[in-house]
């Protein structure tokens, strides 16, 4: 670099050295790592199969032309609110949106975590629960699932209790392992939680109970939801939550203005028109997933009972950072969470369509014979 007049920069300002170190916390983190690799069947990333609805694009088009795009959007983003709100019988206020429930997340820890606060988490869950937690400076206080990797009311009790954390973190059905929270589970963590019990049901649409049912005014709870996965809509990133007003109304605070675009809340809208399409695609995933179960047990595998849209497994005789590399050659995508913690050995499959489900079942039969 050269000072202004010509003259070469005085030392300590070239390049590297004018490199501004981030906060120490930061320094030390990694950051969120999924590859995406351009191959056939790709599932690794929990995405729907299929692209939404041809008539849902058709009418997203159509609006774009309507949109003012010289004006900021609404703010509040009030239709969607109320679509939401209607579609789960709560008010609008009791809504909240973002971009993505990975921003959700974020606004939520922004505004209930941060310095000299705690957020639980039981492990192997989410890895962004306990990423954001970090990056808004909340510590993180970690239980350990049983063996199933099923919550243990045990060990929920004594980290509530030692940690005292302001917010709890459930994830229903969990990502990666599958399993979905109880009632009961859910009821008791409400019960024992100091603070705010987030259950985030990024997959629920896919199983049989949401904890959507115990939100209420006068319960600490909120229920995080995305149109990622089910609602085919990975690329909008669009999330929202359900829980009380008065949680909405302190995010409202600290959300950035007008984060919401006017295209992404038209997209929102529209795709509501289409509930019921989605409830059937979401049944055939079911339906899939059951097939991909089934055809994991017949092979050397244990396999974890899933409730999600997609299956966690662990090859018994090959490591699974060889299996996941024998799949890539033969065309398949799955996540390698073999170097995880807690999940050594193990890779998990996003239920596809019925060919790239025969061809990723194929593909490891071969693999493991
Ligand atoms: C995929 C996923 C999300 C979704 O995040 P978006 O930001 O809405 O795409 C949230 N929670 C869990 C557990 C997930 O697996």
């Amino acid at each position: 670099m050269t000072a202004p007049g010509g003259a070469p920069a005085a030392s300590g300002t070239d390049a590297a050295s004018r490199r501004l170190a981030p906060r120490d916390d930061v320094a030390l983190m990694d950051g969120y790592h999924s590859p995406q690799v351009d191959v056939a069947v790709r599932l690794n990333t929990n995405e729907a199969p299929e692209p939404p609805p041809a008539a849902f694009v058709e009418a997203v088009t159509r609006a774009v032309g309507d949109i003012e795009w010289h004006r900021y959007p609404d703010r509040a983003a009030s239709g969607l609110r109320r679509r939401l709100a209607d579609l789960h019988g709560v008010r609008p206020e009791q809504v909240f949106v973002a971009n993505g429930s990975n921003e959700v997340l974020q606004v939520l820890l922004l505004t209930y975590g941060g310095p000299g606060r705690t957020a639980a988490v039981f492990e192997p869950t989410y890895a962004l629960h306990s990423h954001i937690a970090r990056l808004t400076g909340t510590r993180v206080a970690t239980g350990e699932r049983d063996a199933d990797h099923a919550v243990d009311p045990a060990e929920v009790e004594r980290v509530l209790a030692e940690a005292r954390p302001e917010v709890t973190f459930l994830c229903s059905p969990n990502n990666p392992t599958g399993g979905v929270e109880s009632a009961a589970s859910v009821s008791a963590t409400l019960g024992l939680a100091p603070g705010l019990v987030v259950v985030d049901e990024a997959y629920s649409q896919f199983a049989p109970w949401s904890a959507m049912d115990l939100v209420d005014e006068d319960v600490p709870l909120v229920v995080t939801r995305t149109f990622s996965k089910t609602w085919s809509m990975a690329a909008a990133r669009l999330g929202y939550l359900v829980g009380p007003s008065w949680v909405v109304a302190e995010l409202d605070k600290v959300v950035l203005p007008y984060h919401l675009d006017a295209f992404k809340q038209i997209a929102g809208t529209l795709a509501l028109d289409h509930v019921d399409e989605m409830e059937r695609r979401a049944s055939h995933l079911v339906e899939e997933r059951g097939r991909i179960e089934a055809g994991l047990g017949e092979l050397p595998c244990r396999v974890w009972p899933s409730q999600a849209n997609f299956v966690l497994f662990r090859p018994e005789s090959v490591a699974g950072a060889d299996v996941w590399r024998a799949l890539l050659d033969r065309g398949v995508l799955v996540r390698d969470c073999s170097s995880w913690p807690r999940l050594d050995g193990c890779l998990r499959v996003t239920v596809g369509t019925p060919a790239e489900n025969d061809r990723f079942l194929a593909a490891l039969t071969e693999v493991l014979a």
